[in-house]
């Protein structure tokens, strides 16, 4: 056959495989259409011909076999393979040695021996049956094993002969001895099976339209007809688990005297030193890496080659992506953008930024055994095994002895974050995305599963019970995967993190690209150093409640919370002060030169009190108060719905001592940190939930007032701004008058989230799973930013806050700071920032840049796609 003289024919239903760039998908199919590529980057194609998706489907409704003449060359075998638009939509199975019949058989004899040639026959007979009329091919082979299994040319024909009598009793016809009619009958029962109401309703489930075609490829075979080494393999020049050069795949050696007989041979180095591939044939590796290395430059990826061998040559059949873990994702995406195979945006935007997780924690070991005992939300990535814990003190004595502990915990609180810093997972039956422990452990980089719901703690018994009945007691190793939010029996193999190389060269092109800020949520100087290594833009939220937990700290603050007196009061804000202003000097030292947004305290002060009848006892004995005074003071304190009553700028206005506290702490340290340097530190104090514009007011007048006091105190002055977390829906649609006392708001959308759907952030993880599969929710909004509502009140705010104030810095700092589509969204609302946990702060550094180079518009996109 000479393709070259066949381009098309009259109807262009018909191409011939080298056609090159007039193969098209959309009209011939994946297969077809990748072929013709390879064939044109001049890698060894066996030739052959695509047919189109109208003659296929015309050939299903018993249209005319169109003329493929030059094909049919004597003594040449055909394969007819399926090459539908996608490749996972299916497809019948390929035909292979299409012309094998009484005719053809001697001159195939000559070539490769009688008894081959009959074993060849054999099958095609069976494999044909089972194309065309739905035939068991083993029911050919069952006539006669012994003969079917032999190399012996007489067997094999007396077996031949009793098949072809089987095969007309069956199908009431000859076997069809002619090349041209074996083919059209292949042609069109893989063209009526594609169009079949199964396998529509099949590929429907993986996303293909009810009318998609599918194209037929006629090829000539090439594996197993030969002498000298023949087979078909597979290979690739990368490790689909790491993404770093190697060699690896398989070859299917075809013994030469009964071509049904394989041997399968690694490509290299098999374990036992036994004979490879490539000891067999050095010289066909090399070609094949020449011709992976050419495949990957023209066609902007790396393929795994699906080859065949024929007297020693190499012929390639198919080149398919190759499969890839997350992290070899971005090593390849990397390593292709330096050997000039795409551009850096390509390699940017074509990794999913949620798979850089897989670098940033220890992951469970992709081809480890997992026995889930149960499942919850997947709250901080990573995994970690230790020993089952009940209290934050047996964690902490687990790290005194160097154990890995897993916290397990109905849910969390302040007084476990100690714990939760020396434990190695977190586990709580309760809470949701946005719930205490998730927060926490995200903010940390601890692995942890929230609602966990079918899970029992027995605290008396320390046992953990499941719903089926299994106990774990306390000790018991569990190994918890945050990623997936699986809890798992016992200890597994893990691969650690990686934070060098291809990642990190990928951020710091992402960084060169992103016109949207990332800064991160940091509580605590630990977590400010994580975040400065993560290279982040600044911080965007420092939850000052949490420095009050340390326990050196929570005895103070009680003791200002439980005063009576305003002297009292003040006299235990003025022991806070050093402790507060040391906190934000060591942070504002760690950040230097980076913008540092710190919110006034938050939570309802009832949170800082002691919780069980035990710590009231201690606390007592140890402030030398009674009992009764403290319970009667929780008592005052508490409130029948403290997320909606005495917290955050209502703290602020109804006890403003407090603030003042913080306010001067923050200027103090910032004049400190500042002497002498050059790159002055520009505290940003953020007040927390506040609804309407007059508490800004109050604040402000007090905050701007302690700031006069201290620059003048000494004797330097200070640049600061102030700013509003929207998180009410109030806030959010009075954003014009916020923005008139405000320099910029920050978008708290755990709460704003919380109000605007009316849904506990703690609670709602108990039928969050139903919902998103019910379809309420298209994800979880404490996950996802729900752009439709909470989004919609965003962009009310956004634009009546910039109306008002055109300088108005806008941020978000909710834990949908770290999500890729909600990224996407501050992109379009035009934010300077997102902030988010520390250990997301890649993930937002990639999603920010993939952001800013989808706005730029598809024009601009195609131009860096190379
Ligand atoms: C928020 O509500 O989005 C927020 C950042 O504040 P917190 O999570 O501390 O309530
Ligand atoms: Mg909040």
């Amino acid at each position: 056959m000479k393709p070259q003289e066949i381009r098309r024919n009259p109807l262009d239903n018909v191409i011939s495989l080298d056609a090159g760039s007039a193969v098209r998908a959309t009209e011939f199919g994946r297969r077809a259409w990748k072929l013709a590529r390879l064939s044109a980057l001049g890698l060894p194609v066996p030739p052959g011909f695509a047919l189109s998706f109208e003659c296929v489907h015309g050939l299903s409704e018993s249209g005319a076999m169109p003329d493929l003449a030059g094909i049919d060359a004597p003594g040449r075998l055909l394969a007819l393979r399926s090459s539908p638009l996608e490749r996972d939509w299916g497809g019948p199975a390929t035909l292979r040695c299409i012309g094998v019949c009484e005719q053809s058989l001697p001159a195939l004899a000559a070539r490769i021996g009688p008894s081959a040639s009959l074993d060849i026959y054999r099958r095609f007979i069976g494999e044909f049956a089972m194309t065309v009329h739905g035939l068991n091919p083993d029911d050919f082979a069952a006539l006669d094993p012994v003969a079917a299994s032999s190399s012996d040319a007489a067997a094999l024909r007396g077996l031949i002969d009793r098949m072809l009598d089987f095969y007309r009793e069956e199908v009431g016809e000859d076997f069809p001895q002619d090349q041209a009619v074996q083919l059209e009958l292949a042609a069109r029962a893989m063209a009526k099976s594609w169009d079949s109401t199964s396998a529509k309703i099949l590929r429907a489930a993986k996303g293909a339209p009810m009318d998609a075609g599918m194209g037929l490829i006629v090829q000539e075979v090439v594996s197993g007809i030969g002498t000298g080494i023949t087979g078909r393999g597979e290979i690739q020049f990368v490790d689909s688990k790491t993404g770093k050069p190697g060699i690896f795949g398989g070859f299917r050696m075809i013994d030469p005297e009964k071509p049904s007989r394989v041997t399968a041979l690694p490509i290299v180095g098999g374990a036992d030193g036994g004979t490879t591939f490539e000891h067999l044939c050095p010289d066909s590796v090399r070609e094949l890496r020449r011709a992976a290395s050419r495949a990957s430059e023209g066609l902007s990826d790396v393929y795994c080659l699906v080859f065949a061998m024929r007297s020693g040559q190499v012929a390639v059949l198919d080149a398919l992506p190759v499969e890839r873990s997350a992290r070899a994702a971005v090593q390849i995406s990397v390593d292709l953008a330096k050997a000039g195979a795409i551009s850096r945006n390509r390699a940017i935007l074509q990794v999913d930024p949620r798979s850089l997780i897989e670098f940033l924690h220890p992951q469970i070991a992709a081809d480890t055994p997992r026995d889930v005992f149960s499942t919850g939300l997947a709250a901080s990535p990573g995994a970690a095994s230790g020993k089952i814990v009940f209290t934050a003190e047996d964690a902490q004595t687990a790290a005194a002895q160097d154990e890995a502990s897993i916290l397990v915990r109905a849910e969390t609180g302040p007084e476990d974050i100690r714990g939760m810093h020396s434990a190695h997972g977190v586990l709580t039956v309760r809470g949701g995305m946005t719930s205490h422990a998730a927060v926490i452990a995200r903010g940390i980089g601890l692995p942890c599963v929230v609602g966990a719901s079918d899970l029992r703690i027995d605290f008396a018994g320390r046992v953990l019970r499941t719903s089926d009945g299994r106990v774990f007691s306390e000790g018991a190793v569990i190994t918890l995967d945050g990623t997936r939010g699986e809890v798992i029996a016992g200890a597994v193999k893990m691969v650690s993190q990686d934070l060098g190389g291809s990642f990190s060269e990928l951020l710091d092109w992402a960084d060169t690209v992103r016109d949207l800020g990332v800064r991160a949520n940091a509580d605590t100087p630990d977590d400010a150093r994580t975040a400065r290594e993560f290279r982040v833009d600044g911080i965007g939220l420092c939850r000052t409640e949490h420095m009050f937990f340390d326990r050196s700290r929570i005895s103070v603050m009680r003791e200002m919370i439980l005063a009576d007196a305003e002297t009292e009061r003040q006299a235990a804000l003025d022991r806070l002060l050093p402790m507060q202003r040391a906190d934000f000097s060591e942070i504002f030292e760690i950040m230097r030169g980076l913008p540092v947004t710190i919110r006034l305290l938050d939570p309802p002060l009832h949170e800082f009190l002691p919780t069980t009848p035990e710590e009231v006892v201690e606390f007592a004995l140890a402030m030398g108060l009674p009992e009764a005074q403290i319970t009667s003071r929780m008592s005052e304190l508490a409130e029948i719905n403290p997320m909606l009553g005495m917290r955050g700028v209502r703290l602020g206005v109804a006890m403003p001592s407090i603030y003042d506290m913080q306010a001067r702490a923050i200027f103090e340290a910032a004049i400190e940190v500042n002497r002498g340097s050059r790159a002055p530190v520009v505290p940003e104090i953020m007040i927390p939930l506040v609804s309407a514009n007059r508490e800004v007011e109050l604040v402000k007048r007090r905050v701007d007032a302690i700031a006069e006091d201290v620059q003048r105190e000494q004797g330097v002055s200070l640049e600061y701004k102030l700013g509003v977390m929207v998180e009410t829906p109030r806030a959010a649609l009075r954003a014009g008058d916020l923005a008139a006392t405000s320099a910029f708001l920050s978008f708290g959308t755990n709460d704003l989230t919380q109000m605007t759907y009316g849904l506990s952030r703690d609670d709602a993880g108990r039928f969050m799973r139903v919902y998103v599969n019910e379809g309420v929710f298209p994800e979880d909004p404490f996950r996802s930013l729900d752009v439709e509502g909470v989004g919609e009140l965003m962009l009310i705010a956004s634009q009546r806050g910039r109306a008002q104030n055109p300088g108005l810095m806008l941020s978000l700092c909710g834990e949908h700071g770290g999500d890729p589509s909600s990224i996407r969204f501050c992109k379009v609302a035009s934010f300077d920032y997102v902030s988010c946990s520390p250990f997301r702060i890649p993930i937002a550094r990639l999603a920010a840049a993939q952001a800013t180079l989808l706005s730029r518009g598809t024009a601009t996109r195609a131009a860096e796609t190379k």
